[in-house]
């Protein structure tokens, strides 16, 4: 039977936007020590608009780099995939045809267009492949670039900018006076990482991680003897959360995430992490 108090927790914790999906996840969540959040589409709207289009090709125009990137995009569910095609609308542009298209998980994206081989991909793919960056290339701190490679030739760039939204900050600044630390990882670059951490006060960040590493960086924090919740959206978060001693899933994320998850956080909104922790030690506080 369930104990009443458990009972009403159930009711009140709808109305805080808490789906419990698993009753120990609840019961677990006042011993949390560290929380971990993904950054796109969790500490972030994950909505992303294309803010610059630069082509390091005399030969190649810059409607013609973001139409080419859009033709391997149509086939990526990502929410740079989304913002791109988003441009390629507003700017009414036709998108040629792609084959062979392949997802580089947590890193970018492949096809074959026009017959010429095409990669859109992280700067961490650049680095790890050891393909230089482009003369004078600095990014704005603030965003997500896309490097694009055409028949193995670094052709262009496309800046991409998301927004933080507007409950994390507070999120973050709660946790912070429960003595919680707050984690940022994000397969995202270490620039945009940092920025976003700096701005919600963050106790520190890891970028540029892989999806297999994000559940890696999970267990080393639990190695450290850190109870870790893990908040995160994204079909690459899913092996994260499994590990994690709790697993949170933001409700407009993927079905795998929320799946996985032993809480979700129906309105998106990551104060209620807070309302999370705070019910399960009031709640739990009453029984034992
Ligand atoms: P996050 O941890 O922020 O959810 P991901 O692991 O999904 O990030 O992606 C990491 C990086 O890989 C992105 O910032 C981007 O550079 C690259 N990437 C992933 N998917 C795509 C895609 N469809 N198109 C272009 N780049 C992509
Ligand atoms: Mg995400």
């Amino acid at each position: 039977a369930v104990p009443l108090v458990v009972a009403k927790s159930t009711a009140l914790s709808a109305k805080h936007g808490l789906l419990i999906k698993n009753r120990s996840a609840f019961e677990n969540s006042r011993k949390i020590t560290t929380v971990v959040f993904d950054k796109t589409g969790t500490l972030t709207i994950g909505k992303f608009e294309v803010s610059a289009i630069i082509s390091l090709n005399k030969a190649l125009k810059e409607n013609d780099l973001l139409t080419i990137t859009a033709a391997l995009e149509q086939n990526s569910e990502h929410p740079i995939a989304t913002g791109i095609l988003q441009k390629v609308k507003e700017l009414k542009l036709a998108v040629p045809s792609i084959v062979n298209f392949k997802a580089i998980t947590g890193q970018g994206v492949q096809g074959t267009v026009n017959g010429k081989m095409i990669l859109v991909v992280s700067p961490g793919y650049l680095k790890v492949n050891k393909i230089a960056l482009p003369d004078g290339f600095n990014a704005n701190d603030t965003e997500t670039v896309v490097f694009v490679m055409i028949n193995n030739q670094l052709s262009g760039y496309i800046s991409l900018s998301d927004r933080i939204r507007p409950e994390s900050a507070a999120a973050i600044k709660a946790l912070k006076q429960e003595n919680i630390k707050a984690i940022l990882l994000t397969g995202d670059n270490s620039k945009v990482a940092a920025s976003v951490s700096k701005t919600l006060n963050m106790d520190s960040f890891i970028a540029e991680v892989l999806p297999g590493q994000k559940l890696e960086k999970i267990k080393e924090l639990q190695q450290k003897g850190e109870f870790v919740a893990m908040t995160g959206d994204g079909v690459n978060d899913a092996p994260a959360l499994a590990q994690a001693d709790i697993g949170i899933a933001v409700g407009s994320g993927s079905d795998i995430a929320a799946e996985t998850a032993g809480i979700v956080l129906v309105n998106s909104n990551p104060n209620d992490v807070v309302s999370l922790i705070s019910f399960g030690k009031a709640t739990y506080k009453k029984m034992v």
